[in-house]
């Protein structure tokens, strides 16, 4: 799955309770998607939840925590999210895990 079919926005945080979209990576603190897992089994974005990974200079009082990625690449297009394991794994209902690695989504 290519990565900007997610929908993604780049997200500039001002709090830990607001953030505004940016146009580029370089002004990014972090990105919100559709959550790839849920995407497929809704065949779509109608019914799927955002999920949003933040850099690590974003401090831990700002949700979602503890999760923090480094941005790698131009844009969606090329876009790694680094972290110690890499991998995103929601907690929650859909318990989704994946990379998001050179713009595509992998199953981990
Ligand atoms: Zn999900």
């Amino acid at each position: 799955m290519n990565f900007s079919d997610l929908e993604p926005v780049f997200l500039k945080r001002i709090d830990d309770k607001r953030f505004r979209h940016v146009d580029s990576i370089e002004d990014a603190d972090g990105v919100r998607f559709l959550c790839p897992k849920c995407f497929e089994k809704n065949s779509g974005p109608i019914g799927t939840h955002g999920v949003i990974c933040w850099s690590p200079d974003v401090p831990q009082t700002t949700e979602p925590t503890p999760g923090r990625w480094q941005m790698k690449g131009t844009g969606f297009a090329d876009l790694t999210l680094v972290a110690g394991s890499s991998s995103i794994q929601i907690n929650g209902d859909c318990n989704a895990h994946f990379f998001v690695e050179n713009g595509k989504v992998k199953d981990a």
